[in-house]
């Protein structure tokens, strides 16, 4: 049992972004107001949870649109795909429902750009991940993934004076900033967007989660997939700035010992993570002794995006 201060700590903003709202949205309203089936190509948000219970209202998950019957309707996950992807959508005469975040569509857009210069585009990011795969397919000749600062300090781009850099949305900055620095060092020409690429979201739940060691968490549980890149960064800054840190996916993956001694808990959850399993872990602890305080508003952030406006109201 922890000692009588302990506490678990709600930190927000955390949980479902806007563009993970949006993505199981569209398939909810797809399930409701659409003939079936309907497919979903990829887990529509990387996690486990969310992908379970539409899979259990109907939805179909389907690795590659190859396996979709011709005529059907498809959507498209929030991670975004490769033009290769739409062409052979439109081989196999698929309807497709694009449930791509805008955020990500934006980085698709600069990749283009800078490809139509005829500039390398260097992509900091990793490399079998869903979105830096559809983000390379937009210039595949022309981008290069930078996984890491030993990458970056050894690519070889053609022309040194024409180099353009994006990454992928869900990186954590500290890592990034290091890339971007070597890279800066490297090709001082470098083109990239003013604002840099890691989305709103992505870099609020980091910060909470450096708030929340900064006043004390000794402790901080990240409900998150395996398979989450937002999640995994979430972890690595909380262990970075001087606590312990474990990815959860639900309740049973905690484990007891992790509580021992520890008076202050930071429970938090990536942008693909539902709140009712968040909720899950703090019942857990408080039935285990710890007072629970923090926020029960997961996110106050105010963005929302557009539905496809393939199942917007009209
Ligand atoms: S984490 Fe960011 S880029 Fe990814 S879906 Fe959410 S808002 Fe969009």
């Amino acid at each position: 049992m922890p000692e009588i201060s302990s506490r678990i700590d709600l930190i927000a903003p955390r949980g479902y972004c806007a563009g993970v709202d949006r993505a199981i949205e569209t398939v909810e309203r797809a399930l409701d107001e659409l003939s079936p089936p309907v497919y979903v190509r990829g887990e529509i948000v990387h996690n486990r949870h969310v992908v379970d219970t539409l899979t259990a209202r109907g939805a179909i998950f389907v690795a590659t649109e190859q396996e979709v019957p011709e005529g059907a309707t498809i959507i498209l996950s929030a991670h975004g795909v490769a033009p290769e992807v739409h062409a052979n959508c439109a081989a196999r005469r698929l309807r497709v429902i694009d449930a791509t975040c805008p955020l990500v569509s934006k980085v698709h857009a600069e990749v283009r750009r800078y490809a139509t210069r005829g500039a390398t585009v260097l992509l900091v990011g990793h490399t079998d991940h869903d979105e830096v795969i559809g983000t390379s397919g937009e210039a595949p000749d022309q981008v290069i993934v930078v996984e890491d600062v030993e990458q970056a300090r050894t690519v070889e781009v053609t022309d040194p004076n024409n180099v353009a850099l994006t990454t992928q949305t869900t990186l954590s900055l500290d890592d990034t900033t290091e890339i971007v620095q070597i890279l800066h060092e490297r090709f001082p020409a470098l083109l990239m967007p003013p604002n840099g690429d890691i989305c709103y979201a992505t870099q609020n739940r980091q910060d909470a989660v450096k708030s929340a060691v900064a006043a004390g968490a000794d402790l901080v549980l990240v409900v998150g997939s395996q398979n989450s890149s937002n999640s995994n960064r979430m972890v690595e800054v909380g262990r970075a700035a001087g606590a312990e840190a474990y990815l959860i996916e639900n309740v049973d993956s905690v484990d007891p010992d992790w509580l021992t001694g520890k008076r202050r808990v930071a429970l938090t959850a990536g942008a693909s993570a539902p709140e009712v399993l968040v909720r899950e872990v703090a019942d857990l602890l408080a039935g285990r002794g710890f007072d629970r305080t923090g926020s029960d508003t997961p996110s106050a952030e105010g963005v929302i995006f557009a539905l496809p406006r393939e199942v917007r109201v009209p």
